[in-house]
């Protein structure tokens, strides 16, 4: 095991660092099972980290931390009846890598975020999610676990083989145990056409609902919304047929508009909004006049994911998907009242109910409301209104974005939250793999 110690972690958004007593990269799951059973001896705590994109403290321990970044081969790829396939990875593969794995078989993920530095592990256990009301987040795609749990024993679990572990761990915040090897279903390899086209917020909210709107009838809507305008950006994805004919984006038009205008320029305005916020409207109504229309075909992980190289801080909330706009115009009204400067745009998502015990859609039909905010301007104030706003609405918070709320409100959020204390009671009852963050979401082990 190589040991880097002690070492210094920070989180990609700079929100969360810590000063581990041992920072390990085991090479195999009988190294992990060293680790714990060695922090288990010295009485430390444990914590494994992926790619560390989330913005809580998530991943952060002062005891051992251990990055899976090595354990990161395919394993399995059992081709099944309907035409998906249920694929074996070691946990700490990322995604973009596992995407290629994939494709390289004919296969896919049926849902992404829109990024692919996380790891399969750390996405799953905060509730890592894409858009698309026919389909649930990345926990939703896993049919079987691998970890290893407080004693350093090899665990497996899935619907048959201790499905309460299964349940709690397939988003379990790192608190059940070291995941070492995760089962998802694939599906077949998927062409999306992209259509990517302005409107006007009201419109496109309206536009949106219904049995004919667009959350309906497309596979998957993502919406951003620049605050001070009333301009949006719809993107709706749908499943095509490669032989339709539509084009792809060339080389030089993805450099240009992802590269350029969503990163470099994005870049620049963020800079300027910090060095004069007073600026900030007018820098958002030019920024909301830059984009534009574009429909293009792609393989779908290259439709899902694009290059996010401006750093920012993130809160995301999920909230009944009737609840949608009301929340945006309250937003929308404290930002206009108190003038926050905030630079990046509001994302707006969906997703369909799931039965994953601490989802965001657990239960419901659900849309996502991210706010975000350049790093290099504050943001406490902006999120703490937002925060209010969507506690109105029992908004639910992403796992691994900022937010302030403990247990006793979760408990009544998430109404499996009581059954992953009542498993993680059992699997670890000496708290080996509590940190910070997860004595304020979860609670001590009881
Ligand atoms: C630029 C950016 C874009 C993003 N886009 C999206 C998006 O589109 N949709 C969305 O839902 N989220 C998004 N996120 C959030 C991100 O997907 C999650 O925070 C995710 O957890 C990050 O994965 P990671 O591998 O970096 O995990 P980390 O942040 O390293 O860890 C997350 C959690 O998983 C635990 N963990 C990690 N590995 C293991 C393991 N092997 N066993 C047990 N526990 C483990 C950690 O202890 C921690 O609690 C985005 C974040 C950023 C920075």
């Amino acid at each position: 095991m190589t040991s880097h110690s002690p070492g210094v972690w920070r989180n990609w958004s700079g929100t969360a660092d810590a000063r581990a007593v041992r920072f390990w990269r085991p090479r195999d799951t009988d190294e992990v099972q060293r680790a714990v059973r060695w922090a288990a001896r010295h009485g430390l705590r444990v914590r494994a980290v992926g790619g560390g994109h989330s913005f809580t403290d998530c991943a952060a321990t002062d005891g051992v931390l251990l990055n899976l970044d090595r354990l990161a081969a395919v394993e399995t790829v059992e081709p099944q009846a309907d035409g998906t396939a249920l694929v074996t990875v070691g946990a700490g593969i990322r995604l973009r890598a596992l995407g290629a794995a994939l494709a390289a078989r004919g296969l896919a993920m049926a849902n992404l975020g829109d990024i692919d530095h996380q790891s399969i592990a750390g996405a799953i256990s905060t509730g890592t999610h894409g858009t698309g009301l026919r389909v649930g987040g990345l926990a939703s795609q896993v049919t079987g676990l691998r970890l290893v749990t407080a004693d350093g024993e090899v665990c497996e679990a899935d619907a048959v083989r201790d499905p309460a572990l299964f349940e709690a761990a397939r988003l379990g915040l790192g608190a059940l145990g070291v995941l070492v090897a995760v089962t998802l279903r694939a599906v077949p390899a998927f062409t999306l056409r992209a259509r990517e086209e302005v409107y006007d917020l009201d419109e496109a909210l309206d536009a949106l609902e219904g049995p004919d709107g667009w959350v309906a009838t497309t596979d998957h809507v993502d919406m951003f919304w620049f605050p001070f305008t009333r301009r949006a950006l719809v993107k709706r994805n749908d499943r095509v047929d490669p032989a339709d004919g539509v084009p792809g984006l060339s080389p030089v038009r993805r450099w240009l508009e992802d590269e350029l205008l969503s990163n470099g320029v994005f870049e620049l305005t963020n800079r300027l909004a910090a060095a004069a916020p007073r600026m900030v409207p007018a820098v958002n109504a030019v920024a909301a006049r830059l984009l534009s229309d574009r429909t293009y075909a792609a393989p779908s992980a290259d439709v899902f994911v694009s290059p996010r190289r401006v750093v920012f801080r993130e809160m995301e909330y999920a909230v009944p998907r009737a609840a949608l706009r009301d929340v945006v115009a309250e937003v929308d009204r404290w930002l206009r009242r108190t003038r926050e400067p905030v630079p990046f745009p509001v994302e707006i998502r969906f997703a369909a109910p799931d039965d994953v015990w601490l989802s965001t859609a657990y239960s419901r039909e659900t849309a996502y409301v991210a706010v975000h905010q350049y790093h290099r301007l504050p943001h406490a104030r902006y999120f703490d209104a937002v925060e209010a706003i969507m506690g109105g609405v029992d908004g639910r918070p992403h796992w691994g974005k900022l937010h302030g709320l403990g247990v006793e409100r979760l408990s009544a959020l998430y109404p499996r939250l009581a059954d992953v204390r009542d498993v993680r009671a059992r699997v670890d009852p000496t708290a080996r793999f509590a940190n910070v963050y997860t004595d304020r979401v979860l609670g001590p082990v009881a």
